[in-house]
């Protein structure tokens, strides 16, 4: 039995372009292994603007409420779910539903399991007041991190993932980033954690982000990156992260990696290549894709956010009520500011 209780929420309906908009949605019922969360903070997503686009290459369950990046109190808590309680303040990872008895699932790697659907496309999102959430996806958050910097521990588990999980970047290594979305930012930063020398890339409309990556201290190049990349012996980077939201800039990560070097790619991009692989071939280089991050990627992340090892703050543009997502999801994706965030009402 569905509750009347009503709240707006930021809903994709249809696989047109364009098609989202507020409704008001029934406040969830949970299952017996389930939270009830009320959402205090929802970061938005590249991944939440490319279904705003419909220029996504996941399939997605229309209609369902957009928002994975959040964090807020428990409220209720299903009849199975034990150390949790109401009152406590949490993020919730993204894997909504996965089959625990995949393979994957049972080496811990959920993440990658074919059948996991995520909030915001899969099941239900955060932009709204209410979301179902299985306590396996819970991690605690301290008091001194507030909820608009908490919320995007998920944005910040892509990178760790990709920069260390993925790339093993070394101290004195040589990063090029590609793409400065906030995916790239925090790649930056977390590649600086590691001790690399970085150099975030962008294009000429991409200034202000730019300048918002040079507050973690890397290197801004706009446009062509190979004077940065050969500047030491000549040979390229040792490491490329391609955080750009298509799949054409493997073309540039291959001129910019040295031989025997690494390209990690973490954007998205459904379009086609035209163009050969061979200097993959030729210069000995590992191609790694990297995917989304499981339970100790979180737990090592909310530390980070929480002694400040890893500021989220700059990259943070403005924070919405949910009724104004149009606004938040346009300056965004004009790339006017970083990251959005919203606030149910
Ligand atoms: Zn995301």
């Amino acid at each position: 039995m569905s509750s009347n209780i009503k709240s707006a929420a930021v809903v994709n309906y249809a696989p047109e372009k364009g098609s989202v908009e507020i409704r008001e949605i029934s406040k969830p019922d949970i299952g017996e292994e389930d939270v009830l969360l009320e959402v205090v903070n929802v970061g938005v997503c590249g991944s939440d603007l490319h279904q705003w686009t419909a220029d996504h290459s996941w399939p997605v369950n229309y209609p369902v409420v957009l928002g994975h990046e959040f964090g807020g109190y428990i409220i209720a808590v299903g009849s199975k779910v034990n150390n949790w309680k109401e009152g406590d303040r949490v993020v919730s990872e993204t894997a909504a539903i996965i089959n625990p008895n995949n393979p994957l699932s049972k080496i811990g790697l959920y993440n990658l399991d074919p059948e996991r659907k995520g909030f915001g496309y899969g099941v239900n999102g955060a932009m709204t007041k209410w979301v179902r959430v299985p306590a396996r996806c819970l991690h605690h958050i301290p008091d001194q991190l507030p909820f608009e910097q908490a919320c995007l521990t998920e944005p910040c588990c892509v990178a760790y993932n990709a920069v260390v999980g993925n790339s093993k970047i070394k101290p004195g290594d040589r990063v090029i980033v590609l793409g400065p979305g906030t995916i790239g930012i925090l790649c930056a930063a977390v590649a600086k954690l590691c001790g690399a020398e970085v150099a975030i890339v962008g294009l000429e409309n991409d200034q202000h982000r730019l300048n918002i990556a040079k507050q973690y201290g890397c290197n801004v190049i706009v446009g062509d990156a190979t004077n940065w990349a050969t500047e030491r012996d000549g040979l390229g980077a040792d490491f490329i992260i391609d955080a750009a939201g298509t799949s054409i800039t493997l073309k540039i990560a291959l001129q910019l990696a040295r031989p025997n070097g690494h390209i990690t790619k973490v954007g998205w991009g459904p379009q086609p290549l035209g163009f050969s692989l061979d200097p993959l071939v030729q210069k000995n280089i590992t191609l790694q894709g990297s995917f989304s991050h499981n339970w100790p990627i979180w737990e090592r992340v909310i530390s980070l956010l929480a002694n400040g090892m890893l500021n989220v703050k700059p990259i943070i543009g403005g924070v919405w009520p949910i009724t104004e997502w149009h606004e938040a999801f346009e300056k965004m994706h004009k790339g006017e500011i970083v990251k959005s965030v919203l606030k149910p009402i």
